[in-house]
């Protein structure tokens, strides 16, 4: 089971506190975390294995997207900042529509996050 994992910068430490807190769940269900290049870093500092793709600027996002679309990640956590602005806008609205295209459970915040992975135990 593969969830990728983006937060915009206001929402990283959100991210990192709440995979901490569920560090647990994501070992016991065998979850493989898949991040953009920033987020990844954070939560690697945190001392949780995750496999990095590009910033989300530079298309991360998009790399993400496209995992989406070949079945390779089974879920999002995507905690957006709703107060930015993002210079990769469309790439982001990209990932929300291909996310509902293919059908993949898809938590812009915390507390959906946790009814997700609640859903997986
Ligand atoms: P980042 O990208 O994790 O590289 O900051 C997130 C984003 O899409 O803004």
């Amino acid at each position: 089971m593969e969830i990728a994992i983006i937060a915009h910068d206001g929402k990283k430490p959100e991210m990192v506190s709440f995979l901490m807190k569920h560090r647990v769940a994501l070992n016991n269900n065998n979850i493989n975390l898949i991040a953009t290049g920033t987020t990844g870093k954070f939560v690697e500092q945190a001392g949780l294995k995750v496999m990095k793709c590009l910033s989300g600027p530079l298309g991360g996002d998009a790399q993400i997207a496209a995992r989406v679309v070949e079945g390779k990640t089974n879920m999002v956590f995507f905690f957006r900042d709703p107060m930015g602005k993002h210079p990769h806008e469309p790439d982001v609205n990209m990932l929300l529509r291909l996310c509902d295209v293919h059908n993949i459970p898809l938590a812009t915040n915390p507390a959906t996050a946790e009814m997700l992975l609640d859903h997986l135990k």
